[in-house]
């Protein structure tokens, strides 16, 4: 059955990256890849052509669609707007629309980058490693939250950590069938020993692991040895699984021990197995319209979509490789040029990744 992939190239540098992503998606439809593609609004780019960041037509798109590839949204220009129609909001009302609750976040440092790292070379090259992180829950959407004024007239915020043990379960299962294609290894995150909801989350992983996944090595640890063993020792890791606020700040904690925020794919699902993919990094305004951005992370973004939601790992794997061969022969955009390299734009990269396929 046809798969239909919704692009949306979205502000900055998304228009530039994601056209290197397309050609590559061109050429795989070609070669008989089964997909049809139709391309969206959305961030300040739908904002100045439709008044909103996400236009319903694109909601409405991305709903009948297998699977999304976004570019970045956002830029100076739009930062005075009003917050409800900021650029991010389109990011947002997407991952509430799609239900996408898991978010998979992987630390991949390819040999060839090592010197990019600020870490020694022999701790991180070779770096691959897994964060899940919970993307609809927790302390950024728990009720109440705000700002209250106490009797004594002293205003005090407050927010709230809340998961369900349904919530728990479905990112331990999705946190799982992930590791099931790796290492099989997971490793749980939470601060159990001080706040109960994650005794909770920590009760309902081991269940939920002892049950239904017994091939899997499951350990846990609280969130600060967590931070301090991703400096220490990175490559210790195989999955990790964790809430929505320590994910957020591992995961970027992890992304910058690689060094290379161009390098990085991302992937958000939902439980039909439907998925919205981009880069890590943002839309890069200071090197917008130049053609110099590195579109591999959302080439290989293309990867992870064609791994986790249309079911095609052999053509995933292809595109892994024609990337680490693009590395081999030295080719390199700026972001990531070293001495003795070819330097290519950003076209040229993808090409020099078309050719390798
Ligand atoms: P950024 O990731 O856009 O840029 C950080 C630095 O990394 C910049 O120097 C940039 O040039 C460089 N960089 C990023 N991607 C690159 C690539 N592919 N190739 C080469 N260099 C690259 O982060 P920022 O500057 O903090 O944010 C810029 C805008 O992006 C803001 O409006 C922010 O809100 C938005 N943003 C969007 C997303 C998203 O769409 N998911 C994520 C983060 C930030």
């Amino acid at each position: 059955m046809t798969k239909r992939v919704l692009i949306l190239p979205g502000d900055g540098i998304g228009p530039e990256i994601v056209a290197e992503a397309v050609k590559v998606l061109d050429r795989l439809a070609g070669e008989g890849l089964d997909i049809e593609l139709d391309e969206g609004l959305v961030g300040g780019s739908a904002y100045d052509a439709t008044g909103t960041p996400l236009p319903e037509s694109t909601l409405q798109m991305a709903r009948e669609a297998d699977a999304v590839l976004l570019g970045a949204v956002g830029g100076p220009k739009w930062e005075p707007l009003d917050i409800a129609v900021r650029p991010e909001k389109g990011l947002l009302g997407l991952r509430a629309g799609l239900g996408l609750f898991s978010n998979l976040r992987p630390a991949i440092l390819y040999p060839q980058l090592a010197n990019a790292s600020s870490l020694r070379a022999e701790i991180v090259a070779g770096l691959d490693i897994m964060i899940v992180r919970e993307l609809t829950g927790g302390i950024y959407f728990g009720q109440p939250r705000g700002v209250r004024t106490l009797e004594t007239g002293e205003r005090q915020g407050f927010n709230t950590l809340v998961y369900a043990e349904h919530e728990i379960e479905r990112i331990v299962r999705s946190a799982c069938d992930i590791a099931m294609k790796r290492g099989r290894r997971v490793c749980s995150v939470d601060k159990a020993n001080v706040l109960e909801c994650t005794e909770l989350w920590r009760e309902v992983a081991t269940r939920v692991v002892k049950q239904e996944y017994p091939e899997i090595e499951l350990s846990h640890m609280y969130v600060d040895n967590a931070a301090m063993q991703l400096i220490k020792w990175p490559k210790q890791f195989d999955v990790i699984v964790t809430t929505n606020m320590f994910g957020d700040i591992l995961s970027d904690a992890a992304a910058m021990l690689t060094g290379s925020i161009g390098m990085l794919p991302s992937a958000s699902l939902n439980a039909k197995g439907q998925g919205m993919y981009e880069p890590i990094h943002g839309s890069a305004p200071d090197i917008a319209g130049k053609g110099v951005a590195n579109p591999l992370a959302t080439i290989l973004s293309v990867s992870m979509m064609l791994r986790y939601s249309l079911d095609e790992a052999a053509t995933a794997d292809r595109i892994d490789a024609a990337v680490v061969e693009v590395l081999d022969q030295g080719v390199r955009t700026p972001d990531i040029m070293s001495d003795g390299m070819t330097e290519v734009d950003c076209a040229g990269m993808g090409d020099a990744v078309l050719a390798a396929l």
